[in-house]
C-alpha cells in the first residue's frame, strides 16, 4: 500500500499521458477520416460536374457540327431563313443556349439569333473574343472562348466548319448561358459555401467559370497569374499517382494541396483536366475551414479529456488523501499509545536523538504509580484504565514544548524536562506530576494514586537513551523504598541497584534450600509476662551470610516473589508457635507482619483463615502487622480484607505507627486493635522532647479507640519505665529478648518458666 501511495501520482501521470495519446492518436485519424471524407466528397462532387459539363459540351459540339454543316455545305447560298432555323434551335433548349451565331472565317457575323441584337459584325473587333476564334479556326475540335458578360454570364463554343477540302468555311457559335435563373451551372451544387469549383481553361489560364461568389463578378476579365498557374500545375503534375478514376473512363481526377495564395491560405481539392476541350475542372476546400471544422471536434473531445483529467484526478486526490491519513494513523498508531494516546517508547527511541543533539542538558523522570496493580486487581481494569487516561490528560495539559511526556508501560510514564535551571524544573515536573495524581475520578470513585520519581541527568547519568533509562530506574527504586516519593540518581544507588538484582536472584527458591527460616521477638505485658512473639524472617545464604530482611522483603515485593515468600513465612510460623504451644500446653499471641503484596492477593483473608484452622490455632491468638503505607495505597480494598479477618477473630496491629501518612479518620475507620509505636520515637523518648510527646499522643489515641499500645524498640529499663508511665500496655525490644530461631524460643520458654519471681511469667492455658 505504501508503494501505491508513492507511485499513486505516478499512476496518475501515466493515466493523463495515455489519454493524451489517445487523444492525440484520435484526434490524428478523426483528421484523416475528416480530409478523407471531403477528399471523396470533392472526387465526387469533380466527377459530376466534370460529367455535366463535358456531356453540354459535347452535345453542343455535335449541334454545332450538324448545324453549321447543314447551313454551310448544302450550297453556296445562305439560306433564306437562316435567323429562323438558328432560333429553332435555340428555343430547343432554351435554358442553356443564349444564341447561336454563324460567323464567317474572316470573323464578319453572317447571322445570329434573333436574341442576340447586336450591333457587332465583325467578332474580330471584340478582343476577348480573337484567341479563342483563330484557334477555331485551326482546329477540329469545338473551341470554348472565354466567358464574357452578355449581360448575362455566357460561354462561348466555335466550331469551325470545313469543306471537302478542309478549308473553313465558317465557324458555328453557340452561347452557354452559364449563370442566371436559368443558366447552366445555376443548378450547380456544391458541397457548402467553403467548397469552390472552378473550370479553368489551360490555353489562356482564364477561369471560365467559379461558383465562388466573390470571383464571379470579375473572374473572367483576368487570366489566372501564371506564377499561381504554374504552380497549381507543377503540383498537378507533381502528384504522381491519381486519386482514383473520374467518373468517365479515361479521366483521372488528381488529388492535390497548394498554397493559394495570402487570401486563401492552403487548399485542398480535386482537379479533373479535359484534354479536348483544353480545361481542368477543379473542386477545392480551404485548409482553413477543415482545420475550423475539425478544431470544433477536437474541442469535444479536449472537453472530455480534461473532465476525465480532472474526475481523475480528484479521484486520486481522494486516494491519496486517505492513504495519507491512513498512513499518519498508522505512523501515529506506532508511535502512541492506544489508551493514553500519549507518546509510546517508540516514540521516545525516534526523538530521543533530537533531545540530545538540540538540549545540551535535560533531566529524564521515572515515574512508577504505587500500587497500581492492585487497583486493576480490586476495581478491575477498566477503572485501571480510566485512572490512566485521566492521569494523562492531566499530564498532558501542563507539559510545555520543552518537555516531553511518554507512556513507558503499564504504570510507568518518563518525563523529559530542560532548561536552564534543572533543579527548578524537576521540581516543577514532580509537583506537576503529584498535582496530576491528586483526586482521580473513576467510576464515580476518586483515586489518589501516589508514585514514585527517580530522576537521571543527561549527560552526566548517561549519554545514551539506555543508560539514562537504567539510571533514572535505579533512582526509582530507591523511591520506591519509601513509596510516592522522588530520588535523584546518584552513583551509590547503582551499587544497592545492583545488590538488588543479585538479591533478587539469589532469592529466588532461597524457601525450598532451607536458607530462609523464622526468628521470633517475645513481647512483654505490663506485668512482665510473656505476651506474645512477633515471627520475623531471616535468610541465610551460603555465600552472603544473614541477610537482613529490610534487604529482601522490597526486593521480593518488588519482584513478584512476595506472595511465595509470605505464604512460606505464614505457614513455617503457624507450625512452629502451634507446635510449641502444644507441646507446653500453653497460649501466648503469634504477631505476623503481613507485607501490602500479600494483602493485595485474591482472597488473602480466607486463605489465611484456612491455614489457621488446618494447623489448629485459635484465630483470637493470631496477630496480624501492617503498615501504614499499605493504608494509603488502596484503602477500600484493605479495609475489606481487614474487616473479614477481624470478625473471624484476628487482631490487627498497625506497625510502625507515627512515620507514615495515616490519619485519625483512617483509625477510626478501620478494625485497628493495637498499636505498635515504631522504635524511631522509643530510642529517642529520653533525648527528644518531640519523640515523648509524640509516644504520649499515640497512647492517647489508642485509649480513645480502646486499641493496645505496644513500644517497640525498648532497650534501656529507664525507656520502659517512661513508657510504662505514659500508660503502654506492651514492650517489644533488646531488653527483653532479641529474635531468635523457634529452638532458641522453646529454651527461652523454659528458662522464663523456670525463673522465679514476679518479672516474667507465661500464661498457661492449662
Ligand atoms: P518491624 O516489623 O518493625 O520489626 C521490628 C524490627 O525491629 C526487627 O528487625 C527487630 O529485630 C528490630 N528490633 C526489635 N527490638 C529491637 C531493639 O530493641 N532495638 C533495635 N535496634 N531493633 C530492634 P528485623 O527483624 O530486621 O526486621 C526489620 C523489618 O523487616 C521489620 O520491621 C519488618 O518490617 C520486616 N520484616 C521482618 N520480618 C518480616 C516478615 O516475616 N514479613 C514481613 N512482611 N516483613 C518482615
Ligand atoms: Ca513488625
Ligand atoms: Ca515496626
Amino acid at each position: 500500500m505504501d508503494a501505491l501511495r508513492k507511485n499513486i501520482w505516478l499512476l496518475f501521470l501515466l493515466l493523463v499521458l495515455s489519454s493524451t495519446v489517445l487523444l492525440i492518436s484520435i484526434s490524428v485519424s478523426r483528421w484523416n477520416s475528416l480530409t478523407e471524407y471531403y477528399r471523396v466528397s470533392q472526387q465526387g462532387l469533380a466527377a459530376q460536374w466534370f460529367g455535366a459539363f463535358s456531356s453540354i459540351l459535347e452535345q453542343q459540339e455535335v449541334i454545332l457540327s450538324l448545324m453549321g454543316e447543314d447551313l454551310l455545305l448544302r450550297g453556296a447560298d445562305r439560306p433564306e431563313d437562316l435567323r429562323a432555323r438558328l432560333d429553332d434551335l435555340m428555343n430547343l433548349n432554351p435554358d442553356f443556349f443564349s444564341g447561336f451565331a454563324l460567323i464567317s472565317p474572316q470573323g464578319e457575323v453572317l447571322e445570329r439569333t434573333s436574341n442576340l441584337d447586336s450591333d457587332v459584325t465583325n467578332i474580330l473587333d471584340a478582343p476577348e473574343v480573337r484567341d479563342s476564334f483563330a484557334y477555331a479556326l485551326e482546329t477540329d475540335k469545338m473551341v470554348l472562348g472565354r466567358t464574357y458578360l452578355t449581360p448575362r454570364l455566357v460561354v462561348p463554343a466555335r466550331k469551325a466548319i470545313r469543306n471537302n477540302q478542309g478549308e473553313v468555311i465558317g465557324v458555328m457559335t453557340g452561347a452557354l448561358s452559364v449563370t442566371g435563373a436559368d443558366g447552366y451551372f445555376s443548378q450547380g451544387h456544391v458541397l457548402g459555401r467553403f467548397n469552390r469549383v472552378t473550370i479553368l481553361r489551360s490555353r489562356d489560364h482564364y477561369i471560365q467559370y467559379a461558383t465562388s461568389d466573390a470571383l464571379v463578378k470579375n473572374f473572367h476579365e483576368q487570366p489566372m497569374p501564371p506564377s499561381a498557374y504554374g504552380n497549381l500545375m507543377q503540383i498537378l503534375q507533381d502528384v504522381s499517382e491519381p486519386a482514383s478514376s473520374g467518373a468517365r473512363s479515361g479521366l483521372t481526377s488528381t488529388a492535390f494541396r497548394w498554397d493559394a495564395g495570402e487570401e486563401r491560405g492552403m487548399v485542398r481539392g480535386v482537379a479533373i483536366y479535359h484534354p479536348r476541350y483544353e480545361f481542368w475542372l477543379i473542386s477545392e476546400i480551404e485548409d482553413a475551414f477543415l482545420i475550423r471544422e475539425f478544431l470544433e471536434i477536437f474541442a469535444s473531445y479536449l472537453l472530455v479529456l480534461l473532465a476525465f483529467t480532472v474526475s481523475m484526478y480528484l479521484l486520486f486526490r481522494y486516494i491519496d488523501r486517505i492513504e495519507k491519513g491512513r498512513r499518519r494513523e498508522l505512523i501515529f498508531q506506532a508511535n502512541h499509545d492506544a489508551l493514553t494516546r500519549l507518546p509510546n517508547r517508540n516514540y521516545l527511541i525516534s526523538t530521543f536523538d533530537e533531545w540530545m543533539h538540540e538540549k545540551p542538558a535535560f533531566s529524564l523522570l521515572f515515574i512508577d504509580l504505587d500500587s497500581f496493580k492492585g487497583i486493576n486487581d480490586n476495581f478491575g481494569h477498566s477503572i485501571g484504565d480510566g485512572i490512566l487516561v485521566e492521569l494523562a490528560k492531566r499530564f498532558r495539559a501542563n507539559t510545555s514544548h520543552n518537555e516531553l511526556l511518554v507512556r513507558h508501560g503499564g504504570d510507568e510514564f518518563v518525563f523529559l524536562t530542560a532548561g536552564s535551571d534543572r533543579d527548578q524544573n524537576e521540581q516543577r515536573a514532580a509537583a506537576l506530576i503529584y498535582q496530576a495524581c491528586d483526586n482521580i475520578r473513576a467510576f464515580n470513585m476518586t483515586f489518589s494514586p501516589g508514585c514514585s520519581i527517580g530522576i537521571a541527568r543527561f549527560p552526566e547519568h548517561g549519554a545514551q537513551l539506555d543508560e539514562l533509562l537504567r539510571a533514572s530506574d535505579i533512582a526509582m527504586y530507591e523511591a520506591k523504598k519509601k513509596r510516592n516519593s522522588v530520588a535523584s540518581f546518584r552513583p551509590s544507588l547503582e551499587d544497592h541497584y545492583l545488590q538488588r538484582i543479585r538479591i533478587e536472584q539469589l532469592l529466588r527458591g532461597a524457601e525450598e534450600r532451607g536458607e530462609i527460616y523464622m526468628t521470633y521477638q517475645p513481647q512483654i505485658d505490663a506485668a512482665g509476662q510473656l505476651h506474645g512473639v512477633e515471627a520475623l524472617v531471616r535468610w541465610r545464604h551460603p555465600e552472603l551470610g544473614l541477610i537482613p530482611p529490610d534487604q529482601f522483603i522490597g526486593v521480593a515485593e518488588q519482584s513478584g516473589g512476595m506472595g511465595k515468600l509470605g505464604n512460606y513465612i505464614i505457614d513455617q510460623s503457624l507450625g512452629q508457635i502451634q507446635t510449641l504451644c502444644q507441646r507446653y500446653k500453653m497460649q501466648f499471641k503469634l504477631s505476623i507482619n503481613i507485607s501490602v503484596r500479600q494483602f493485595a492477593e485474591a482472597d488473602f483473608a480466607e486463605d489465611f483463615l484456612k491455614k489457621l484452622k488446618n494447623v489448629g490455632m485459635p484465630v483470637h491468638a493470631v496477630c496480624l502487622e501492617i503498615t501504614e503505607n499499605l493504608l494509603i495505597e488502596d484503602l477500600e480494598h484493605f479495609r475489606g480484607v481487614l474487616q473479614t479477618l477481624h470478625s473471624a477473630g484476628v487482631r490487627i496491629a498497625l506497625d510502625d505507627f507515627g512515620t507514615g501518612y495515616s490519619s485519625l479518620s483512617i483509625l477510626r475507620d478501620l478494625p485497628i486493635d493495637e498499636l505498635k509505636i515504631d522504635k524511631s520515637f522509643v530510642s529517642n523518648i529520653m533525648s527528644d522532647d518531640t519523640s515523648l510527646k509524640m509516644v504520649k499522643n499515640i497512647i492517647n489515641i489508642g485509649r480513645i479507640y480502646e486499641m493496645a499500645i505496644l513500644a517497640e524498640g525498648v532497650e534501656t529499663e529507664a525507656q520502659r519505665q517512661i513508657l510504662t508511665d505514659c500508660g503502654c500496655d506492651l514492650f517489644q525490644g533488646y531488653l527483653f529478648a532479641r529474635p531468635m530461631a523457634i529452638d532458641a524460643l522453646e529454651k527461652y520458654i523454659q528458662d522464663e518458666a523456670s525463673k522465679p519471681g514476679p518479672n516474667v511469667s507465661i500464661h498457661s492455658t492449662t
